[in-house]
């Protein structure tokens, strides 16, 4: 999104999210801040939620997923049928890249809740309307306005990791996204071998 608006990923977390950067920001009137009366500014690269509406998905964390229909929303101007399937419309929605994406920064984040009950921390962050003043780890301050994470900032994490091995910053962004992915691993391979062994299974970790 940030790329498809000509900025970085800096100004999009300050300028479109809320929540430490964990939702897309809602004016008080309950409409996205990326919303025009043309349409979504960001329909060719607008999240997985997104896509997926008026779906919810569900996972499991091993693989499985569920599926929910929403009830249509008063005003939404989208059709609604009951003639296609489940997968016919995620792949009208072109939902599959986003997928594979999401399982991928899943399975980071479940490494990272692994690590913090080794650590004994109490990892848990608010990110309900008051912002999200975190119990432990949590930056998202008092407005919410600041990512809860560094690694949420895809283009500062990726500039620091690349400054540090020498690497160029992958123009396109699905390398972007790949490098990001395996700057993250690779912060977490340090951290896990100064607390002991990794996890054989990283799901195993697995939390509500
Ligand atoms: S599709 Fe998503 S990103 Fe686009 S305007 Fe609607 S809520 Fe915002």
């Amino acid at each position: 999104m940030a790329r498809l608006l000509g900025m970085s990923t800096t100004e999009f977390l300050s300028r479109h999210t809320d929540h430490g950067g964990t939702t897309l920001r809602f004016g008080e009137d309950g409409r996205c801040s990326l919303v025009t009366p043309e349409g979504c500014r960001v329909h060719p690269r607008r999240p997985l939620v997104c896509r997926l509406y008026p779906l919810g998905r569900a996972t499991d964390g091993e693989g499985g997923e569920k599926f929910a229909l929403f009830p249509k929303e008063a005003g939404c101007k989208a059709e609604f049928g009951e003639d296609g399937t489940i997968e016919t419309f995620l792949e009208s929605q072109g939902v599959a890249p986003y997928i594979e994406w999401s399982r991928r920064y899943g399975d980071l984040y479940r490494r990272m809740l692994g690590l913090l009950d080794r650590l004994d921390v109490q990892g848990k962050v608010e990110t309900g309307a008051a912002g999200g003043g975190g119990q432990a780890e949590s930056r998202g301050g008092e407005s919410g306005r600041e990512p809860i994470s560094s690694w949420q900032d895809v283009d500062a994490s990726l500039a620091e990791f690349c400054a540090a091995n020498g690497l160029a910053i992958p123009e396109a962004i699905e390398d972007a996204i790949a490098l990001h992915l395996r700057a993250i691993g690779e912060w977490l391979d340090g951290l896990e071998s100064r607390v002991g062994e990794k996890p054989k299974d990283p799901q195993g970790a697995k939390r509500p």
